[in-house]
Order: structure tokens, then sequence, then C-alpha cells
């Protein structure tokens, strides 16, 4: 079997409204993804992490000029040398950011081939699925206005629950007391609702901030603290775990199991949070589990990107082993954003959703989903 063509699909669609995070204004919705063509017929998908700033094209140059000439012959079901050959070749102008990325689409695109090749789900190849299901958490309170918007995000709050969700990740990092006046509102709003909640501020802040937003969101029974300072700083997360009794997370701006070994050995975070699409892919985020198994971290992957992000991840959500075993004991739970988002509804004939609280996990080979064509002609612009 052999690799005979790599295509990237660079697909940008406007926003009726931007909306804000921490880090600033989302005008545009946009994907880098990869098709990744076969001598015996299977094609694979993938895609790379482009967050809403993100220009989608930098992705693409390197799978077009890095990788795609490393990969030129190779059989598709060498995934872990393909993994091994690209990030080595790439290590002196790469090892984090889009390159990593880049690395991540033609990653999950081998995985997507091998579990066709083979009939099976992707989670049959990473050794099996520990669950068919997975609750999810709501994503959302982005900012229409920047500040001053507590009521109406703890009305969003209570959308969320309507819609079924008994989980939700608040955003924050728009000023300290903006922040604390959306947490005392959202917390009325669903207090004795039985939700869990957690937080995330992008980085938006620098130790001092972190910690006094963190003693006041110690008061709220989090579930994680997420983002709370930038990813350089390590010392950072290290001294918030230790001064604060919210569990700290954080990883979707970290990468390979290089980067997490190291936020792991210098206990950095509860809880780590590699993205499929930036981290490597879906051997680094077998890398990682590995990594996190044997040091007691929960591996709970952050999921953004177009429904081909969402369906790699999902197979990766079922195959992560529980952290720590108990009767009762307490597993992933699945990002789940809910901006509208095109490349997430048309993209694929059977788009992620929602049932009775939980997500289902595809049973079908490799990755479990069908594009639309027509949908990836309507958003392509390379
Ligand atoms: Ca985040």
């Amino acid at each position: 079997m052999k690799i005979t063509g790599i295509r990237t699909h660079v697909l940008k669609s406007p926003l009726a409204q931007p909306f804000a995070f921490s880090q600033g204004w989302v005008p545009t919705r946009s994907a880098t993804l990869v098709e990744i063509t076969t001598d015996s017929g299977p094609v694979g998908w993938g895609e790379a992490f482009a967050q809403g700033m993100e220009a989608p094209e930098i992705s693409a140059a390197v799978i077009e000029h890095a990788l795609a000439p490393l990969l030129s012959g190779a059989n598709p079901l060498d995934i872990e040398v393909l993994w091994h050959r690209m990030y080595h070749r790439t290590r002196d102008y790469g090892r984090k950011g889009s390159v990593v990325a880049a690395i991540s689409a033609i990653d999950i695109a081998l995985w997507d081939i091998a579990g066709k090749h083979y009939g099976v789900p992707v989670s049959r190849l990473l050794g099996g699925a520990f669950r068919e299901t997975v609750q999810p958490y709501a994503t959302g309170f982005y900012r229409i206005e920047g500040q001053g918007e507590a009521p109406r995000l703890a009305d969003e709050a209570l959308q969320h629950y309507d819609a079924g969700f008994r989980a939700m990740k608040i955003k924050l990092g728009f000023g300290v007391d903006d922040d604390i006046a959306v947490m005392r509102a959202i917390g009325r709003a669903v207090e004795g609702k039985g939700v869990t909640l957690m937080v995330d501020s992008n980085h938006a802040y620098g130790r001092t901030e972190a910690l006094r937003l963190g003693y006041v969101l110690d008061e709220y029974d989090l579930r994680w603290y997420e983002e709370p300072v930038v990813p350089e700083d390590i010392d950072g997360y290290v001294e918030l775990r230790s001064k604060l009794r919210t569990p700290i997370a954080g990883g979707e701006n970290e990468h390979t199991l290089y980067g997490f070994g190291e936020l792991m050995r210098r206990g950095a975070v509860d809880i780590a949070q590699p993205d499929i699409g930036s981290c490597g892919g879906v051997s680094a985020l077998r890398h990682i589990a590995v990594l996190g198994q044997a040091q007691g971290i929960e591996i709970n992957p952050h999921v953004w990107g177009s429904a081909v992000a969402q369906a790699a991840s999902l197979q990766v959500l079922a195959a992560l082993p529980v952290t720590h075993h108990s009767l009762f004991a307490r597993g992933p739970i699945l990002e789940y954003d809910r901006s509208s988002h095109p490349f997430r509804r048309e993209l694929v004939t059977e788009p992620m959703s929602l049932e009775d609280g939980v997500v289902r996990i595809s049973q079908g080979p490799g990755l479990g989903i069908e594009l639309v064509p027509e949908a990836l002609e309507r958003y392509r612009v390379n």
C-alpha cells in the first residue's frame, strides 16, 4: 500500500457576528483539512488546529512544502514510523505551533486510512473502546460586547442546561472584576441544578491576577481552571496549583510527548488537555496518554475545529483509560462548542450531536465520517 496524493483544503467562512475570547475578536471560521489518497483505495482525512485568529494557510503550507515530500510513496500503515520521520525532519524549525499542527493533520489522516483498510474504527486500533458514549460539556459564553455581559451569559447557561448539558465551561479573561461578576451571575443561575462548572481564561493574566481570580473561583467547586497563565510560564502553573484548591488544566497550546512530558514532570497541571489537531495527532495523543497514566495526571482532550477533528477526538476519547480506577471512576468529558459553526454541521453526512445528554461515538471504519464534497467546495479558498 502506498500514499499516492496529499491535498490540502483551506476553508473559510465569515461570521455574521464576530465574537471574542480573551485574546481577541474572531471574525472568520477557518480550517485546514488534509486528504490523503492511496493506491489501494482508502482515502484518509485529517485536520490541523486553526484557532480563530490563526491563518489556516500556515499549516497548509507546511503540509505541502515540508511534509508531503517526506511521505511520497510511503506505506500509510507505517504510522508511528512516519510520525517520527515528520517530527525529526522538522525539529529545527518546528516542535510547536503550526508545524506540529500540520503533522497532526497528516497523522489523523493516516489513522483514518488504517481504520478503513482494516475495516475497524480507530478506537479499535488504539486497543479498543472503554466507552461508546461520552458526556459532553458545553463550551460557549463568548463575548459579543466584551465586558458587562453577565446577565446575558447567565441566560446562556440556562439555554445549555435546557439543551441537556449538565457540565459547562465559562470563558473568562475579560478583566478580573468582570470575570467575577460573570461567575456570580452564572453561579446563581445554575445553583441547585447539579451543573458542573469549569472556567477558561485563555491565558489572559499574569500570576497575580490569575491568583486573585483563582481565590474567588475556589468558592465554586470547579472541575478545572484552564490556561490561567501563558503556556510558557510553567512555574506560574506550579505556583497556582500549590495555592489554589481548584484543579489546574492546560495544554491546548502545548505539543507532543516532549512538551507534555515537561508539563507533567514539573507538576504544572492536574489535567492535561492535548488537542488532537495541534499536539501531533492521534499518535501524539496516545504517547501523551501513556505519560499521563504513568504520572496520575488526567488527560482530557481539548476539542476544536471542524467535524473531522471532532470525529478524531471522539475516537481517542473512546480509547482513553480512566486515570484513577474505581467503581465510579471519573472519565474524560467531551468539549462540545455550542457556537454556530458551518464546518461542523455541513462537512459530514452525520454531524456530532447530543442524544439523551450524551454523544455517541461512531463505530464506522476509520474516523467513522463521510465528507460532503459540495460543502468542501462551498468553503474552499485554495
Ligand atoms: Ca481553552
